[in-house]
């Protein structure tokens, strides 16, 4: 998929409305539009990028910069208690955005099915 057709990028350039809750030179947070727990952000690097298994030296230097953030980050947005992070990866974890994220659930004890 080119960047041009990405709904994150979008997002990302403020083309797309969002409600963000950080955003800095590297990476935007933002709440996703159908939250499935009391708490759901996601968590996206500026840079575009699909899959995990696509990423360069500087895309993992991204993503270990943002698990760095995302602790305070999750803390400040009502996830004191705890928060499970997800990347959906391909057909069968329904990745439907392919803009590689990180999905941020809290707020609420996560049942783990
Ligand atoms: P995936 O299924 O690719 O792991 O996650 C995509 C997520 O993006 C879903 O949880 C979905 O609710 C969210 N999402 C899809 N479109 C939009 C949108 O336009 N705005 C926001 N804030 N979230 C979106
Ligand atoms: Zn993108």
């Amino acid at each position: 998929m080119l960047k041009e057709d990405c709904l994150f990028c979008k997002i990302i350039e403020g083309k797309i409305p969002s409600t963000k809750v950080y955003e800095d030179d590297k990476m935007l947070v933002f709440k996703d539009i159908e939250p499935k727990a009391k708490v759901h952000l996601l968590a996206v690097p500026k840079d575009h990028f699909k899959l995990l298994a696509d990423m360069n030296a500087s895309q993992a230097e991204l993503l270990k910069y943002m698990l760095e953030k995302i602790p305070s980050i999750a803390a400040e947005n009502g996830c004191e208690k705890g928060f499970r992070l997800v990347i959906n990866q391909g057909e069968d974890a329904g990745q439907s955005v392919f803009h590689l994220h990180i999905h941020i659930l809290g707020g609420q004890t996560l049942p783990w099915e």
